[in-house]
């Protein structure tokens, strides 16, 4: 699938639920609702979606959410993602809070690697960021992704002002032993929690300034593609790598290969803009699997070149769970 600046759209971030056992401040409001179990593709309806996305050229899928350890049947619904003939690289982004229970099953299924959110390192500072999370459980949950060779193993750190902006360079520090990616994301303005992310943004530059002030300066790691939105960095001596994701500051559109398909069945064209195009409706009526392709040809064609937080124009339909980051 191309769209029509030339852009190769084979990565397809699918959300399994826009539910979550957390509720990250940057993320959902506390009292965030969630919609009815029948609204959300059934699991034949992700398979039928994906398996169109793969006819068209997807070979690469991320499983999100809302928290997607919270479906039911995901072993099931990877092991089916797998076996699909072009999917080639399978992964899952997740709290890691159910992971230490789930991630032996989920590589048995044949899923290939997971990201795990994790913004500190103290445990009081978690509970704070994720208003009801318990670092413990992440800690396990990581431990036993690491066992399970879910790997290598990314860990997400969005960097918020006032929260844990002064413990990047400990989080860091986590690559110096261990053989992680550890990924600095800029805060993003999405739905409902905009303004909270527009005052509390620290710049990639600033993250970076930080880590270098402890550990000094950071070496490009060779061989870096120009589609990962993290150009890989080390600390000298490292055994880990550093990335940096910054979608306000530098934007990284022109490399952009990714669809998004929400838990309500719609294809999300740009994380950071609001056009979607409904699939889920056309199926549920009975569309063939040949009209369905053509929908989502076509949308994808029409993917936007990049988003307009520069011109203030902020995505509000939906919050950041519900499309799957
Ligand atoms: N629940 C899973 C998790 O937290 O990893 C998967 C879904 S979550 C929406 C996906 C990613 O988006 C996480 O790494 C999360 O930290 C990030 N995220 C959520 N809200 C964000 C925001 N406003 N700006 C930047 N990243 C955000
Ligand atoms: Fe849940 Fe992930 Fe959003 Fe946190 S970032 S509230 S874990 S969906």
């Amino acid at each position: 699938m191309y769209d029509q600046y030339g852009r190769h759209l084979h990565y397809l971030r699918v959300s399994l639920t826009d539910a979550c056992n957390l509720r990250c401040v940057y993320c959902m409001p506390e009292d965030m609702h969630f919609q009815p179990r029948w609204k959300l593709m059934s699991d034949e309806e992700i398979l039928t979606l994906v398996e169109i996305a793969a006819s068209l050229g997807v070979d690469k899928v991320r499983l999100t959410g809302g928290e997607p350890t919270l479906r039911q049947n995901l072993t099931s619904i990877v092991q089916q993602i797998k076996a699909i003939p072009n999917i080639h690289d399978l992964s899952l982004t997740t709290n890691g809070i159910l992971l230490g229970e789930m991630a032996a099953d989920l590589k048995a299924a044949g899923l290939d690697r997971v990201n795990i959110s994790l913004d500190t390192l103290d445990a009081k500072r978690f509970h704070q960021i994720t208003r009801w999370g318990h670092l413990v459980d992440v800690m396990r949950g990581i431990e036993a992704a690491q066992a399970a060779e879910l790997t290598p193993l990314k860990i997400n750190v969005v960097v918020t002002a006032g929260f844990n902006d002064h413990e990047v360079a400990e989080m860091a520090g986590l690559t110096l032993e261990r053989a992680w990616d550890v990924r600095f994301i800029e805060l993003m303005p999405v739905g409902d929690v905009a303004d909270f992310a527009i005052e509390s943004v620290i710049t990639s530059a600033e993250t970076r300034r930080r880590i270098e002030k402890q550990y000094g300066p950071l070496q490009e790691v060779p061989g870096y593609n120009g589609h990962d939105p993290a150009r890989p960095y080390r600390i000298s001596g490292a055994k880990g790598r550093l990335g940096f994701i910054s979608s306000v500051s530098q934007p990284f559109c022109s490399g952009c290969t990714r669809l998004r398909l929400t838990a309500d069945g719609k294809l999300r064209l740009c994380l950071l803009r609001d056009d979607e195009v409904d699939l889920l409706t056309p199926l549920r009526e009975g569309a063939d699997r040949e009209a369905l392709r053509q929908i989502m040809a076509e949308a994808a064609w029409r993917k936007p070149w990049g988003h307009g937080l520069a011109d203030h124009e902020l995505p509000q339909a939906r919050v950041m769970s519900q499309i799957g980051g």
